[in-house]
């Protein structure tokens, strides 16, 4: 791919409205555009980040066993004034009427849609359990849309239901999320802390943030450092040694303004452990049993009875996770962004030195793209003619992991390559192939 036919509008200055580094990145290197407050379009670098960031939430989640659904981002009214949310969910709710004048909403989350679909799918209790999820736009009309994709008012949710029979089934189902959720972040090379939460209009009464600490985050957060070492990579799907690991993290406390108590702080986190600072929100599961079930008739026969089956939701912000990683990796001190490899843009720029009279370069370009290409590596060549030392600053902020430059130091062999952000080094195209790989192999 050449730079000069992308669809990438890079800016020179850092717009005004920015206020965060995530948002002011974003908007520099064209990843996203503003159409309406909290409204925005993906243009190419920020959607195959989006894309990337999605199938990874998506591996984790087929991973235990969960199935793949789509449910529409406009749903009736009928179902949630069955459940009694239609009221309840207020003004953040964008409500739109049909040509029949029939109320309809744009769809802020799906716990209705989906219970209407199990009541009218599922009869036995030996269909169970049923776990579903779908990745769908959701619309939340925010009194503050702020930090650009952070808190938007349409925004990209992966979110996931579990029908159980019994409670203890369903906290099962519930501490399988909790597993993949802790997988699905360090894939995405974050640390996020599962910490108690309240339920609040979802109901119920055990819910998970996954938090990821940001000095730009809005939930202010108390925590015991040593959570931070718990090891859940010899945790297997099974009943106990899920049960296990969430004991493990239940033990420290970890909470976010709502829950905080400063004299339990005191008297289960010694000083030298106490951590307070900012997080981002970046998932969240609930288990609230019977409260949608209930409201609108979900159940299974067990032995000629009928059971409300136990639920519970679990959400991730797809598109928040975009931002949320900018805020964890960008260095805006020095103007350096580093993607992930498994989920940056491009694995690596080709940054050849063009001028008006001597081509030569982008030929030797074209030969290094097509060689990469041979080998599933994936680069953009930036055919600009700007000098190189632009090049370089601007690959730099766009954070595509690797680079290489060719200029009148490189030989017909060699090249200088550079992880974003370090030294230059001189490699032929077998060894940058090596070191790109076995980066994509980790
Ligand atoms: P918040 O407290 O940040 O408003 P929430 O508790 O309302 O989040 P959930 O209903 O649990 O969020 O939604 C699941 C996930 O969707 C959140 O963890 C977050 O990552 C994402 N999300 C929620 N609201 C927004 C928004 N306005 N813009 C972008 N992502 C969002
Ligand atoms: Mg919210």
């Amino acid at each position: 791919m050449f730079l000069s036919k992308s669809l990438v509008p890079i800016l020179k200055n850092i717009p005004s409205e920015a206020k965060i580094k995530s948002h002011k990145l974003m908007l520099r290197t064209g990843m996203i555009k503003q159409s309406s407050a909290g409204i925005y379009s993906w243009l190419p670098l920020g959607f195959k980040i989006m894309k990337k960031i999605e199938s990874i939430v998506r591996l984790e989640q087929d991973n235990i066993g969960v199935q793949e659904i789509l449910m529409p981002t406009i749903q009736s009214s009928e179902i949630w004034k069955e459940s009694g949310r239609y009221n309840d969910y207020g003004e953040e709710m964008l409500r739109i009427k049909d040509r029949q004048n029939r109320e309809m909403l744009y769809g802020p989350t799906n716990e209705e849609l989906i219970t209407e679909i199990f009541r009218n799918s599922i009869k036995s209790y030996k269909s169970l359990p049923q776990l579903l999820y779908h990745i769908q736009w959701k619309f939340r009309d925010e009194l503050r849309p702020r930090f650009g994709v952070m808190r938007c008012r349409e925004f990209y949710m992966k979110d996931a239901y579990s029908f159980d029979l019994s409670i203890d089934e369903a906290i099962y189902s519930y501490n399988k999320f909790f597993l993949a959720y802790l997988k699905t972040f360090k894939k995405l090379d974050l640390s996020a802390i599962p910490m108690a939460a309240d339920t609040g209009p979802i109901g119920g009464n055990l819910s998970h943030e996954f938090i990821i600490i940001a000095e730009t985050g809005e939930s202010k957060i108390y925590t015991d450092k040593r959570i931070f070492g718990v090891n859940y990579s010899d945790t297997v799907v099974d009943e106990s040694s899920l049960s296990n690991l969430r004991t493990t993290y239940d033990e420290f406390y970890a909470v976010t303004d709502e829950k905080f108590d400063q004299n339990e702080f005191n008297e289960k986190v010694s000083d030298d452990n106490k951590l307070i600072t900012k997080g981002i929100e970046v998932g969240h599961i609930f288990y609230f049993g019977d409260k949608y079930s209930k409201a609108m008739n979900a159940s299974v026969d067990k032995d000629g009875k009928k059971e409300f089956v136990k639920m519970g939701s679990y959400g991730i912000g797809v598109s928040r996770l975009v931002a949320a990683i900018i805020e964890a990796k960008y260095d805006d001190k020095n103007e350096i962004m580093k993607w992930p490899i498994n989920i940056a843009p491009y694995h690596c720029a080709i940054l050849p030195q063009v001028s008006k009279n001597d081509k030569s370069n982008l030929e030797k370009s074209l030969n290094i793209y097509n060689y990469l290409k041979s080998k599933n590596i994936d680069a953009i060549i930036d055919d600009t003619d700007e000098g190189i030392i632009a090049k370089i600053k601007k690959f730099n902020l766009i954070g595509i992991p690797y680079q290489i430059v060719i200029g009148k130091n490189s030989t017909d062999e060699k090249f200088e390559f550079a992880k974003v952000g370090e030294d230059l080094q001189f490699l032929s195209t077998d060894e940058i192939e090596n070191i790109i790989k076995k980066d994509l192999k980790n």
